[in-house]
């Protein structure tokens, strides 16, 4: 089915509404009594391959997980196929980024129509609570144009890796909250990834170090929590506003301000438009890299730790070569 992109509801819509609606949900899962310790692994559904990546880190064997978008493509812009909302009407838990972020996900929600998967239930969890948001001050301009998001604050956090401590401890206690003879496997797997998030973090930052302060133009403003940790500046972004195309005035006007600026890299994503990122890249003589926002859109990136040594190689090799 084609989803069109909707503009959900802000979060601080119907507290009141939600928090009725989370009683009678709480109250229902209750009713359904405690799952039996020998049942199969939980199914879960989440809208990343980013999000199934950190479900697989906590969960480990105990979970079978599969994400309704696909590394490699835009992942506010979806398809759902049916087979996908089958599996969802069957999962114990759906896992999503929030906010703006899975605009196609109202409408996957309304189609499949089960009141399990809404704020507040147990088999829902919306990973963005609990994450201090970037540009959720910046005013938007609200309704110039269909393909807007990021209207709530950016929703690419989970590429800062230290945010993946918040959402595991989310993910852990949605799990143990659905299977809680598993908390303590659970825990320690939870353990085990944030350990080898550590040694990550330690790698990357030393990898980074001699970079801090690069100024960098992005194609979508997929990387401010990324940028943050490591010490890149983006300075600009070639969509004027997140989601929608830029028109040639604005390329012209951002090349020329690339060259003053003497911008070195542009960041893509493999989704982004070839000739779009050429031409920004050829106009204001930058050199145009693309990373990969989601585990699995490299071979190499085959899990969330994985991802960030894929990024972190591709830059540094980019950055290197520019010197
Ligand atoms: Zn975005």
């Amino acid at each position: 089915m084609r989803v069109a992109r909707v503009r959900r509801r802000g979060p601080a819509d119907g507290p009141r509404r939600r928090a009725g609606l989370a009683l009678g949900l709480a109250l229902l899962a209750a009713a359904a009594g405690a799952r039996p310790a020998a049942a199969g692994p939980l199914s879960v559904v989440t809208t990343s391959t980013d999000l199934q990546a950190l479900v697989e880190a906590v969960g480990g064997e105990r979970v079978r997980v599969e994400s309704l978008a696909s590394p490699l493509q835009d992942p506010h812009v979806l398809d759902v196929k049916p087979g996908q909302l089958a599996r969802l009407r069957t999962a114990a838990l759906l896992v999503r980024i929030g906010l703006d972020h899975e605009p196609w996900l109202a409408r996957v929600l309304h189609a499949v129509g089960d009141p399990r998967f809404a704020p507040g239930s147990p088999h829902y969890l919306d990973a963005s609570t609990g994450i201090e948001l970037l540009q959720a001050e910046t005013p938007r301009l609200r309704g110039d144009a269909a393909g807007h998001v990021h209207g709530f604050g950016n929703t690419h956090y989970w590429l800062d890796p230290e945010n993946a401590r918040p959402m595991t401890a989310a993910i852990l206690a949605a799990l143990a909250g659905l299977a809680p003879g598993e908390r303590a496997a659970f825990e320690a797997s939870r353990g085990r990834f944030l350990a080898a998030l550590d040694a990550g973090l330690a790698r990357w930052t030393a990898a980074l170090a001699p970079w801090r302060g690069t100024r960098v133009v992005v194609v979508h403003e997929s990387w401010p929590y990324f940028a943050r940790r490591f010490g890149l500046v983006v300075v600009a972004a070639v969509e004027p506003t997140p989601g929608v195309p830029p028109s040639p005035a604005h390329l012209a006007a951002l090349t020329g301000r690339m060259r003053e600026a003497g911008v070195a890299l542009l960041l893509a994503e493999p989704y982004s438009s070839a000739a779009i990122v050429g031409q920004v890249a050829a106009r204001g003589g930058a050199r145009a890299v693309t990373l990969i926002p989601s585990v699995g859109g490299d071979p190499e990136a085959r899990d969330y730790v994985a991802l960030f040594d894929v990024n972190v190689r591709r830059l540094t090799a980019a950055l290197g070569a520019g010197r």
